[in-house]
This record gives C-alpha cells, structure tokens and sequence, in this order.
C-alpha cells in the first residue's frame, strides 16, 4: 500500500513492481494520479552531479554545509549517489526528455547555494515531464489505483508490533474503507500549508504527518521549515499569490530590490541573491520588518538587467504566470514575498526506508533528516524520487516474508468517530476564519523569524484553534463533502503546527531555516544536535558525523 503519488509514491510502485511483479500493489491517493502534490509542480529541477568537473562528494558537501551540518550523513550520501541512477532511470527507461547542450550533453543550470550548476531541467516546468512519464508508467502496470482516497489513519495490529493496514475515505461517497496491507509507505508530502504564504499544491495538509504524530512514531527537524524567497505577491484575491517563482531566476542573476527600488541582498551576504534560501529569505523578511516594502507589502524581483529576450526564452513558463498576474517578468519589476514551501522535518527513518513501526515505511517530504536545517533548491525531487525507489526495493523484499496482519479493530472504531465529529456538533462552520487565524499565527509567530514569547504565545493560540475545531460542525451529505475534508485538513495542519512550535521552542539557537531572534547565535558545530518530538515531548538527538566532521570537507584539493 503505497500512499501519496508524488515522486516517492510513483517512484515506489514502479521499483517495488520491478522487484516483484507479483505482489498485488495499490497506490491510494487523495486526488487523481498524476494530477496532484508537489512533484508535479517542481519548475527548477533535480540536482544530481553528472558533470566531468562535478562529484557525488561535492553535491554531498553543498547538502551538507547548506544544512548547518543537521543532516543525517548516510541519509544525505545515498540521495547524491543515487540521484546519477534515477536520472539515467527517468531519462533512459521511463522515458524523460531534459533539456541538452548543444553538444547532447544534459544541460545542467544554476541553483542557489551550489558549488556547481548541477540542476537538471525539463524548461522550468520539470515536474510535469517526470510526473506524466511516471504516471503512464505506472498506468501501463498491473498496479491498483484508490484515487480520491484520503488515508485518515495508519492501524496497528492488536499488540501494536506492527502495521496491519489504513483507515481511508472515499471521498467521492464518503464512505469508510480499510485496507489490509502487509507494508505501507508514507508518501504524502509533508506541506506546510499552515502559512498564511505558501507554495504546495491544495492536497497537501500534512496529513502524513498528522498520522505519524498519532500513531507515535519520532518526527525530527520539525522546527525546519523552509521558505522560498520569491513568492508571487499578486494581492488577497487570487490563489496566486503565494505561489513560487523559482530559484533559476536568482541563480541566472536576478535582483531583489525594496520599495525604494534599492538592491538590498549584499548588505546581507556575500553570495547576495545567490545565497541559501533561509538567508535570503531573513533578509527579505528584515526589509519587509522596516516596512520599505511594496504596494501589497513584498518586495520586488528584477530580471531585465539580464535582457527581456534571454529571459523570456529561458524562463517561458515564469514570464507567462507573472504576465497572467498582470506582472512583466522579463522587462519590469515583480512583486515578491517568502513563501513557505517545504519541511525539511519529518519522520526519523533509516537508509532503506524503514521506520520504528514494522511495516511502516516512509520516503520524501514525509520523511526527515536528509536535508537537515536546510534544503537545496533541486534536492527535493531527487529526494522523494530516490527514496521512494528504496522504499519500492525494500517492501517488495519486506513483504514476501510477511503475513497481513489483523488489525486492532479498536483503534479503527476510534478513528472513525474522530473523523465523525464535526457530524455530531451543531452550528454553523467558519472554517474560513479558522483558516485566517492559523495562517497568522504561523506566518507571524513561527515562521521567519522568532522567539520565545511568540512561540508560546502560538502555543496557546494553537491549542484554542484545536478547540475550536473540536466544536466545528460541517453539513451532513457524504459525498465530497468538501467542508468536511477542509476539516480534516484543518486538523492535521493545526496538529503538525503545535509540533512545530514545540520543536521550535526547543531549539534554542539559530541554524538554517530555524531563527530564534532570542538566540541569534548557531551554536557549536560539532555538538550539533536534531529536535526528535514522540507525541508531544521534545528531546534532542547528537547528530552522528558518520562521513564528516565540521570544519572538515570530503573533497581534495581545498584548502
Ligand atoms: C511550486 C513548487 C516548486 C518546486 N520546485 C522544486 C524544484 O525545482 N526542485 C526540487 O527539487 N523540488 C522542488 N519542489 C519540492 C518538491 O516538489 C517536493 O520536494 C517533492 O516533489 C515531494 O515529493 P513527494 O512525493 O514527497 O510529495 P508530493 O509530490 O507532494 O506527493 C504527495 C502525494 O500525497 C497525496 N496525499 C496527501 N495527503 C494524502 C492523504 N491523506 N491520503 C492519500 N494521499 C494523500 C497527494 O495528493 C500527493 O499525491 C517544489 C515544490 C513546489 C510546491
């Protein structure tokens, strides 16, 4: 039972079909296949060292540094080392086409905080090329779909030793499913929509997460949340705002000005624009904090210092959804906010995939510790597409030796009348308003910058909302009862938002995404440790230097 049809998920089916054409595999997903999360809307691309001049070591010490030196090592190493194989996988076996020099050489383009241009592209629209090819895949299998099926539960057996199955519905009756399985992979994308600005695609309201929380399994780094710099700021009335302009754009040499019309990044740092997103996007937020800010309250972009027809011709797909909100990305200005876009945070796991939960298996943005405080641009499809070909390898092996287990039909009861409770109360839903206060509280008190009294007073702000949502009643039809699912959703994001703020108490320092106005300073590097929360208790973990120590690099011939 795979969950979630991203990269992980679609990565996974493929490699555990491979592995074992005769298992019987289901792909259950909350929209259609192919058409949803994240993967599909990745613009830059992949980063994946294929270049003469370029190593595996060298990606590896940029995921590294670009990580504050949180990343679990052998995690980070088997991403750069099998990215080269799922390239080749995805251009010569699944059928691919990325762009190419002249010479048919991959072409490989600029991305923030790399050593190397290294990002391989499909234009800027890369998603959609490896999620269709990957879909048709998977379509021309003998693979099960549950399309429109939300997994609302991960259901232990009886004794608890083991994963039995998941509790869905179907949404398209509201019915109740359960589906036995002997392994299941977590594939649901993480998403940190809780933000009042943020990029992922509308499905995505952590409800993997949410699961993992409630099922008691270790989530880490969740105090991680990185925000891309260049939001599009096109006011409150369009879904757009928010939505991602992506790095190329600072990586070919773009600028951000402020609302005097001012360059301000090299008063920042060194790499200015080209410099890692959570220092980019601090800066903007200081900028923005001085209030030398837009008409909307962003800031600007500018590209045509560059010339309007290269960048028209290398950024087709951008010019076009800057032009749609009545911005000229190639010859004007652009009007930009952070944005929230990804959790480096996740559920602990080990290098093939496996979780404390026996059976239980997770990859991609569900999953932590590969990317540690910080993620690069690129990183993120090679990620969820390599783990989730780990994770189809290790269940095909994993579930020839098992039995289905029975479920403990307690904890399904229970998950049922949870889901069932906005049925129950009177009143009318103003989840809108619920919405609104969540996407405040995050944005202003746990988001870019913060300390400690915002994050307990988000603590209490989260913990009301909670009860709030308790209380809330939805109309009673089943059948894409869209109130009811924005419930659920709702639910999940408030629950991952407590574990947030948890975590974000507890990390007393500054390191990549996470920074505590309180504790500026980053702390040293070689007592590294990652926030682990089990329910709701936060410990801190020592980070093994299993490949490298700070200060130290893997690469010869650096002083
Ligand atoms: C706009 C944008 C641009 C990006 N650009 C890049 C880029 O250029 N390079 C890069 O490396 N990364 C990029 N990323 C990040 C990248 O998309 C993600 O890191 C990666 O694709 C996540 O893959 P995934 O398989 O884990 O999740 P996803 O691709 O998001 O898939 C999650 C799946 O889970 C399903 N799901 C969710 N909840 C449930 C549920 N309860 N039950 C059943 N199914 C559920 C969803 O419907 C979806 O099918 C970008 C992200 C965004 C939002």
């Amino acid at each position: 039972m795979i969950l979630g049809s991203g990269g992980a998920g679609l990565f996974a089916a493929l490699h555990a079909h491979k592995a074992a054409p005769e298992l019987s595999i289901t792909v259950a997903v909350k929209g259609l296949l192919g058409k949803c999360g994240c993967t599909r809307m990745v613009q830059g691309g992949y980063n994946v060292a294929l270049a003469r001049e370029d190593s595996v070591e060298r990606h590896f010490m940029d995921t590294i540094v670009g990580g504050a030196w949180l990343s679990d090592q052998d995690l980070a190493w088997k991403l750069v080392t099998l990215a080269v194989e799922r390239i080749r996988e995805l251009e010569n076996e699944l059928g691919c086409f990325f762009d190419r020099n002249p010479d048919g050489t991959i072409h490989q383009k600029a991305f923030a905080g790399q050593s190397f241009d290294r990002t391989v592209h499909k234009g800027d629209l890369t998603g959609i090329e490896i999620i269709n090819r990957l879909a048709e895949q998977v379509w021309a299998r003998r693979i099960a779909r549950l399309e429109e099926h939300r997994a609302v539960e991960l259901i232990r057996n009886p004794s608890g030793s083991a994963i039995a199955g998941v509790l869905f519905i179907d949404m398209r009756t509201g019915e109740y499913v359960f589906v036995r399985a002997k392994a299941v992979l977590l594939a649901t994308g993480g998403g940190p929509t809780m933000y009042k600005y943020h990029t992922p695609s509308g499905d995505k309201s952590c409800d993997g997460l949410a699961m993992a929380l409630r099922a008691g399994l270790p989530l880490r780094d969740m105090e991680m949340v990185q925000f891309h710099p260049t939001g599009l700021l096109a006011g409150t009335h369009t879904r757009m705002t928010g939505t991602v302009l992506e790095e190329g754009l600072r990586g070919a040499g773009g600028y951000l000005l402020n609302g005097a019309k001012e360059r301000f990044m090299p008063r920042y740092d060194p790499k200015a624009e080209r410099a890692t997103r959570d220092l980019v996007s601090r800066a903007m937020f200081s900028e923005m904090r001085k209030g030398n800010t837009t008409p909307h309250g962003g800031l600007y972009l500018s590209m045509s210092h560059l010339g309007s027809a290269q960048v028209t011709t290398q950024f087709k797909g951008m010019v076009e959804r800057c032009a749609d909100c009545g911005f000229d990305l190639a010859g004007g200005l652009v009007e930009v906010v952070p944005t929230a876009h990804y959790m480096m945070g996740g559920v602990e796991f080990a290098a093939d995939c496996t979780t404390v939960l026996p059976g239980l298996y997770v990859a991609g943005e569900d999953s932590g510790g590969v990317h540690g405080a910080n993620r690069l641009g690129g990183n993120g499809v090679a990620n969820s597409t390599v783990f989730g070909a780990v994770a189809g390898d290790a269940m095909a092996a994993y579930v020839r030796q098992q039995f289905l287990q029975e479920p403990d039909t307690e904890k399904i009861k229970e998950a049922v009348d949870a889901c069932e409770r906005p049925f129950r109360n009177s009143g009318s839903p103003n989840l809108e308003a619920m919405r609104e206060k969540l996407y405040d509280v995050m944005w202003e008190k746990v988001g870019i910058i913060r300390d400690g009294s915002g994050l307990q007073s988000a603590q209490g702000e989260l913990e009301a909302l909670d009860a709030e949502l308790d209380a809330a009643s939805v109309t009673p039809e089943r059948a894409f009862n869209l109130t009811w699912h924005d419930w659920l959703n709702l639910t999940s994001l408030v629950a991952v938002s407590r574990a947030i703020t948890l975590a974000a108490t507890a990390r007393r320092d500054s390191r990549g995404a996470h920074f505590r106005a309180d504790f500026p300073e980053c702390g040293p590097l070689d007592q590294s440790a990652f926030t682990s929360i089990h329910h709701d208790r936060v410990s801190m973990k020592p980070v093994q230097f299993s490949r490298v120590v700070p200060g130290q690099t893997l690469l010869r011939n650096v002083a």
